[in-house]
């Protein structure tokens, strides 16, 4: 099937008399410099048959669209249009990066109360047009957004994910490997709590090769230096921060990381990765949102895990999960959660 020649992609395709829907969709809402680039990393994986982009700047979103089709004949046949929250209905996936810009900003946290209440005014839209639907938040502070974005959904939690610390956990693993000399695919290592200060890089049950790290070091004739890992874990929490301040924005890892979760969602993966989402009473960390290793499937979040932790990473968990309840709690004092 073709798609109409038009520079107007504004024209809603999915209505389009002759072009039945494809699926899977993916509809992104916030055509920003995350939602652009989560587009193109999407077109370039070739899993998506139609990817929406929805932005209150339809002019942006417009302009986006086209540059992005102009990637097509070097990619993969993708439809991709400029939409509105009607255009969420038969999406397999609704990502959310809408937001204010992180330039400017000292914190994930500094632009909280505006943007909880863009989400506010969009996440009902959104599950109204899509009730059978799973939400994939981005914007920042994720934990806090994934967290009310669930109870103005009315969802499960199990289909309100955020990105949490996926890209932490993959700024991590990529660390470890640089120390170690070693393949990033290898280190299984996990950031959990709040994408944010109060992460947890979790040293004590991270494996190489089913080794520990003192093991690992000893097997590679490298000294096992706590201040290393300690530089590891530090430059992890501060890569985000760091980015910002040298060109603005990031991007490129959280649109890798989007499209990741978006891959084992819609390929029944079962895939284990730290996304946040509401925690289960038995955890005992109170009314919050925050990652955990979390088994993703066709329909979301399928289980959360326990990570093996000692008990000054166990205090830091109940610290980073009192850090977003707070923020929770902040915000409920502006908008009802
Ligand atoms: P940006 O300013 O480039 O883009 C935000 C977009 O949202 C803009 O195009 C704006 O027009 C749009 N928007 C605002 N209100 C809207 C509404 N009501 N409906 C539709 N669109 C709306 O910002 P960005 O750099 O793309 O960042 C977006 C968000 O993603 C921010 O909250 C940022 O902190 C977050 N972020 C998260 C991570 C992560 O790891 N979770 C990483 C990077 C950025």
């Amino acid at each position: 099937m073709q798609l109409p020649e038009t520079e107007s992609p504004s024209q809603n395709i999915s209505t389009h008399p002759s072009l039945g829907p494809r699926v899977p969709r993916i509809a992104i809402v916030g055509a920003g410099f995350v939602g652009s680039t989560t587009a193109f990393a999407l077109m370039m994986s070739g899993m998506a048959a139609e990817i929406v982009l929805i932005d209150r700047d339809s002019r942006r979103a417009e302009g986006h669209v086209n540059d992005l089709r102009d990637a097509e004949v070097f990619s993969h046949a993708t439809r991709i249009f400029v939409g509105d929250f009607s255009d969420c209905c038969s999406a397999d996936v609704t990502v959310v990066t809408a937001g204010v810009s992180q330039s400017g900003q000292k914190s994930r946290i500094e632009g909280l109360r505006d943007t909880g209440a863009i989400l506010h005014g969009l996440v009902s839209d959104i599950c109204l047009q899509n009730p059978p639907g799973i939400l994939l938040i981005a914007s920042n502070p994720v934990d806090v957004l994934t967290f009310a974005a669930w109870r103005w959904s009315g969802l499960p939690a199990s289909r309100v994910i955020g990105s949490g610390t996926s890209l932490d956990t993959s700024r991590f693993r990529r660390r470890f490997a640089e120390h170690y000399g070693i393949a990033s695919s290898n280190v299984h290592a996990y950031v959990i709590g709040e994408h944010g200060d109060s992460q947890i890089p979790v040293l004590s049950s991270a494996r190489v090769a089913g080794l520990p790290l003192a093991e690992l070091s000893q097997e590679l004739r490298l000294p096992h230096e706590e201040s290393s890992l300690a530089r590891i874990a530090s430059k992890t929490r501060t890569a985000g921060g760091d980015i910002i301040q040298a060109k603005g924005a990031t991007y490129y890892g959280i649109a890798a990381a989007l499209v990741r979760i978006i891959r084992a969602i819609l390929r029944d993966e079962r895939a284990i990765l730290t996304v946040s989402s509401r925690v289960a009473e038995s955890m005992q960390l109170g009314e919050v949102s925050l990652s955990l290793p979390s088994i993703v499937d066709r329909h979301g979040i399928a289980r959360v895990l326990p990570v093996a932790l000692n008990p000054s990473e166990q205090r830091a968990l109940e610290a980073s999960a009192e850090v977003v309840r707070g923020h929770i709690a902040s915000l409920s004092q502006t908008i009802p959660i």
